[in-house]
């Protein structure tokens, strides 16, 4: 079958297709059309990774869309969101409209009202689908991508959920389900009342094997020698042995899956040594220019890191990289310019990066709940052999395992190149889930009464699944005394309505847990005066070097008046050390006067199950305790009793967050954050994300229930959204300007939009390091008449001032406000661009 015998297609789509080298549609694809996907009837295709399940996905939405239709598509990671609305918008020029929800829902409603294709996470989906987005009714067809995932017990549920409410609002939804290989594709489509495509057909043949001792002992019973040297690791030895087999003129490239960032970052190093001499010149001077856009682009440890190995053509990928890394890596690979990379298996099984070479190096990863190191699931090792083969760049695809005896290699056949993968299992009765999913239920009027939920809870996988009703109904139950308890929705007989915070609640898209503990701790900041250490109810202080404040019931102090406090406290002398390090002492405002103090709300929100804390890592406990007894009157809520071992960990973990956080709003570098905290550049953006979008949340809450608490939440959201202090935020109000020029703008006597808008320009241009287009753009921003800075001098004070801004001299040259130019007003993220 051809691209043109699917008739159903936009006019000028299959000849496009066929352009862009598909002259046939792949059997799968082939199968899909035949059951009726272009027809706008539900279907599952559950075939092996690399198969073109995308085009699958094309047909269905592309079709529906020329017949008038809208076409949602899900995707499992936020990081693909923009990478599939990328790949669509190539559709544009057959009239089909692309968005991406971003997930602000008063930027998004009316604009995505009037787009052909959305693209969104099921989380985003979700969160519509409780606002109560309109244009939700109109879908004709709902795409979702790596629906195997319904089986993942954190966001599993979500995405079963959302899929079961979209065929409820529209009854004649089309719905296309991608399935990597599962073992009950049959159960899902028969849950998803959808056409079977069930397929093991791949572009290119896959050979798989076990790698031991000197060779790779393949499944079909073949050997290839691949000798280890003395001191050489395997994995060394069969990247080495790929990148010696020239095909076509070009040399076979590995991708080599490890269990964790650390070991990617490490395994990637020791592998420079077997790229590094293979390399010819003219890819050496190419990758010095790829080396050197990803200094430009983060000034991490991390990107340092990256940028060295990939200079002798090896690299590493995992979700602790900006994404503009990724995707420098991910591009330079698929190029064929970088030889190998070492990636975590959580991204890279979602991204289109195939190798000649698959090498699952760990087969094991550590398991928290388990305490241990736990084998993957057939599933996932199977997604990451997948990888291998290069469709029309490569004689075939080959993924090997590893192992150092024979028994191991036993079990590594049995295991993986011999099982079928698991079946889908729904893990939606865990309580956590259905909390969430039976609120949001009841508020946006899904159910009325209990047996109207039950009825809904019915029509999902895990209700197609289990042959014991009651349990359902006896987990539903638990969870509504849950609800009613915390005030979130009211029962009377069979009758079940949300109260007004029980519909914030499930608006803001806030696990209802989450909300409980957070009005719990606002008011308690209420009750105690926040600061008050004589209130904490759960411990004496072993030290007395806070006097608590006598009247606790003196009123609010703002948000404003308690960061101007605590800057003065720590910038007095305007020096970049006190500035740099000013997190902790800066903001202890024990006998200050009560008021919510940052530290203490960034705490709130990070003990909530929406926030994933950082883990304590061994050294950490004392650390932390002993910043807990500094810091207690900061603190709202109840704290645990040390004794209470794994509650008080907990309470510590989220200190450990919440002091990350603290140290991003009070302008501590990136790479000094990174090091203290033991994580990546984009662990810190998520971080700060979560916090920004939960304190948003928290001042939700605080202004719903009459919280004096509004204020203060208010602006600890906004310094975090924005890392800076409080002085700052006027002026990382005006585009272009991120917390790093805001700085040194400040330190050059500019301290608000207004005197920016005023001020001399050759103080401007110093301040920002003599960058006259920088200076342009930003007076611009902030309204200036003439912006332009032909033949003006920068200011050798205000220079200078800037560069002691910048505390170490140079450092973060290249990060930070640099990269404020881009004109998406996301320059205040400018650190982790
Ligand atoms: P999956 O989602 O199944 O892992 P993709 O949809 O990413 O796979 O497809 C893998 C690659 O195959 C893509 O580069 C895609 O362009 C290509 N492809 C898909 N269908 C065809 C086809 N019929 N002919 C040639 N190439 C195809």
């Amino acid at each position: 079958m051809k691209p043109s015998d699917v008739s159903t297609l936009p006019d000028g789509v299959p000849e496009a297709l066929e352009a862009e080298g598909i002259a046939e549609l792949y059997p799968p694809q082939s199968a899909a059309v035949e059951a009726g996907v272009a027809d706008g009837d539900s279907v599952v295709a559950s075939v092996p990774t690399a198969s073109g399940k995308t085009l699958i996905a094309e047909l269905a939405m592309l079709s529906s869309i020329a017949r008038g239709g809208k076409a949602l598509y899900i995707v499992p990671l936020r990081a693909l969101a923009s990478e599939k609305k990328t790949e669509f918008e190539r559709w544009e020029e057959f009239g089909v409209d692309v968005g991406v929800s971003t997930g602000n829902y008063d930027s998004d409603g009316e604009w995505l009202a009037s787009r052909d294709l959305i693209v969104a996470t099921s989380e985003k989906v979700d969160s519509l689908v409780r606002n109560g987005a309109p244009w939700v009714d109109d879908l004709t067809c709902v795409v979702a991508d790596e629906v195997h995932l319904v089986d993942d017990s954190g966001r599993g549920p979500t995405l079963e959920v959302t899929l079961a409410k979209l065929r409820r609002i529209n009854r004649n939804l089309q719905v296309v389900a991608l399935s990597a290989t599962v073992g009950n594709a049959d159960e899902v489509a028969g849950w998803l009342d959808a056409e079977l495509v069930e397929s093991d057909w791949r572009p290119i043949d896959l050979r798989t094997g076990v790698h031991y001792g000197s060779a790779i002992n393949f499944d079909d019973g073949s050997q290839r020698e691949v000798s280890v040297g003395t001191g050489q690791k395997p994995e060394a030895a069969l990247v080495a042995d790929a990148l010696d087999e020239t095909v076509d003129g070009t040399r076979g490239s590995s991708l080599v899956f490890v269990n964790s960032r650390r070991n990617a970052e490490g395994a990637a190093k020791r592998l420079t040594g077997v790229t590094d001499t293979r390399l010819e010149p003219e890819e050496r001077a190419e990758l010095d220019e790829l080396a050197r856009e990803i200094r430009d682009a983060s000034d991490t440890d991390t990107a340092v890191d990256l940028a060295d190995c990939v200079e002798t053509g090896a690299a590493f990928h995992h979700a602790g990289l900006s994404s503009e890394s990724r995707s420098l890596v991910e591009d330079a690979f698929r190029d064929r310019l970088i030889k190998c990379v070492c990636a975590t298996p959580t991204l890279a099984a979602g991204v289109n990066t195939p190798a000649r070479r698959v090498i699952v190096r760990d087969w094991r990863r550590y398991d928290g709940e388990f305490g241990g190191m736990q084998p993957l699931d057939t599933l996932e090792v199977h997604q990451m052999m997948g990888r291998a083969g290069r469709p029309g760049l490569d004689p075939y695809g080959e993924a090997v395992l590893l192992a150092n005896d024979r028994d191991t290699m036993d079990e590594l056949f049995e295991r993986y190149l011999w099982a079928e993968p698991e079946a889908v299992r729904s893990k939606l009765a865990a309580e956590p889930a259905l909390r969430t999913h039976v609120l949001a239920t009841v508020a946006s009027g899904f159910a009325t009464t209990r047996s109207g939920l039950l009825e809904f809870l019915d029509q999902t996988l895990y209700a197609s699944q289990t042959d014991d009703d009651d349990r359902l109904a006896t987990v539903t139950d638990r969870v509504l005394e849950y609800l009613a308890a915390n005030d979130f929705l009211e029962r009377d007989g069979d009758t079940l309505t949300a109260t007004g915070i029980g519909h914030t609640v499930s608006r803001l898209y806030l696990d209802p847990m989450s909300a409980a503990e957070i009005v719990d701790g606002l008011r308690e900041g209420v009750e105690s005066g926040g600061t008050d250490a004589a209130e904490s109810p759960a411990r004496t202080r072993p030290s007395d070097d806070g006097e608590a404040p006598d009247d606790a019931e003196v009123g609010f102090v703002t948000g404003s008046d308690l960061a101007a406090e605590a800057d003065g406290d720590a910038d007095s002398g305007g020096e970049p050390d006190s500035r740099s390090d000013a997190g902790g002492d800066g903001e202890h405002t024990v006998g200050d006067g009560p008021t919510l103090s940052a530290l203490g709300l960034y705490h709130l929100v990070a003990r909530t199950p929406d926030m994933y804390q950082l883990y304590l890592k061994s050294g950490d406990r004392e650390t932390y305790e002993e910043q807990f007894y500094e810091r207690e009157p900061e603190f709202l809520g109840h704290a645990p009793s040390e004794f209470e071992d794994v509650a008080w960990e907990d309470w510590l973990a989220a200190l450990k967050t919440a002091r990350l956080l603290e140290d991003w709003a009070s302008e501590l570098d990136e790479d000094t954050i990174a090091e203290r905290y033991g994580v990546g550049p984009g662990d810190i953006r998520g971080k700060v994300d979560t916090a920004e979008w939960l304190l948003g949340a928290a001042e939700q809450l605080a202004s719903e229930l009459d919280l004096p608490a509004v204020r203060d939440v208010r602006a600890a959201r906004k310094r975090v959204a924005d890392g800076v202090r409080e002085e700052l935020l006027d002026l990382v109000g005006v585009r272009g300007v991120g917390r790093k020029r805001a700085r040194r703008l400040f330190e050059a006597g500019i301290e608000t939009s207004a005197e920016l808008r005023e001020a001399d320009k050759s103080v401007v241009l110093g301040a920002l390091r003599g960058r006259e287009k920088t200076a342009e753009n930003v007076l611009q921003a902030a309204g200036r008449q003439d912006p332009s800075m032909d033949g003006v001098e920068a200011d050798d004070d205000a220079t200078a001032s800037a560069v002691a801004a910048d505390g170490d001299g140079e450092k973060g040259e290249t990060s930070g406000g640099e990269r404020g130019d881009a004109d998406d007003g996301q320059a205040t993220f400018g650190d982790f661009s």
